[in-house]
């Protein structure tokens, strides 16, 4: 596809003194800068989906989201690039006048169709699939979240493109694809640790395993999950997350995407002020997205 990412993306040092107070190293992996449509790790993960739907000449894209999805704005716009058509199945009730994502999506050419949400929750069973083949033709299927095997090879190239030496590398989790294409990239010794944007996440231990069998036929041991610092669930959060948030963009003048990536970095400040980094340690921090809202 012949539209320009910065990629690789840009690896910077972090100055702050609570990582020097645990004498523990900062960088983080700006995925934000990739492109302003096809953000962060959705397009790492879109990469190869994307060639593959130009293999089979796909005269469309089909894929899932929530409504305020940063899935599927990228999905949108990566239709615009490449000249597919895209459709976007959303969960819920259709609301009028569409949000900002919504509005963005359409605006790029995206058809919009919904599902209720108990439908929704069956999204990947066939009748579901077959359906939507009758309503909209056929379609090369993208899964909610952009999670899928091909997925991975492009998430696993962002570590190919770090060229210090790395201990632990974090992100965010939504679905588990970045983190579990970070994973498989990793050289004995390094560990991945993923931030659950959910409460109840704990069905990333099984997803994320099961991505890289779909993947590459094996799982690796070498990441963890963290599930206490969803701050209420999925797109919700606390006082003390805004605080952070605010705080962290006085000090180093970079606003974090408070749905995934601020809640990352909170855990990750949280788990170094506990001591659970030996000092010496080098972190990557992947900052898989920008911040759509300021
Ligand atoms: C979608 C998204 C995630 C979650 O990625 P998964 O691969 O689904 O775990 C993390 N950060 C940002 C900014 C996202 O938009």
């Amino acid at each position: 596809m012949d539209v320009a990412v910065q990629v690789p993306s840009p690896l910077v040092e972090l100055h702050d003194e609570r990582m020097t107070a645990a004498q523990v190293r900062l960088l983080l992996k700006r995925d934000d800068l990739i492109h302003p449509d096809l953000t962060g790790n959705k397009w790492r993960k879109l990469r190869d989906n994307l060639k593959a739907a130009k293999d089979v000449q796909a005269s469309a894209l089909l894929t899932f989201g929530g409504a305020y999805s940063n899935h599927i704005r990228a999905v949108a716009a990566a239709g615009q690039f490449t000249g597919i058509d895209t459709i976007g199945v959303i969960r819920g009730e259709e609301h009028l006048p569409l949000n900002p994502s919504l509005q963005y999506a359409t605006d790029r050419g995206m058809r919009l169709t919904y599902l209720d949400r108990s439908t929704y929750r069956t999204k990947n069973e066939p009748a579901v699939i077959d359906r939507l083949r009758e309503q909209f033709g056929d379609f090369y299927l993208i899964p909610e979240g952009g999670s899928n095997a091909l997925a991975l090879p492009g998430c696993a190239e962002l570590v190919h493109e770090i060229d210090v030496d790395l201990d632990v590398i974090c992100c965010a989790c939504g679905t588990g694809g970045t983190l579990a294409g970070i994973a498989t990239a990793l050289d004995e010794g390094q560990t991945a640790i993923g931030v659950s944007a959910l409460k109840g996440g704990d069905f990333l231990r099984h997803d994320i395993a099961e991505l890289q069998r779909a993947a590459y036929g094996v799982s690796t041991d070498n990441w963890e999950i963290e599930l206490g610092y969803h701050f209420g669930g999925f797109a919700k959060s606390t006082s003390e997350l805004d605080a952070f948030i605010d705080d962290f963009q006085r000090r180093h003048s970079l606003r974090l995407e408070w749905v995934y990536v601020a809640k990352m970095m909170f855990g990750l400040f949280d788990l170094v002020a506990a001591g659970r980094f030996a000092p010496g340690t080098s972190i990557v921090a992947v900052i898989t997205g920008p911040a759509f809202d300021g």
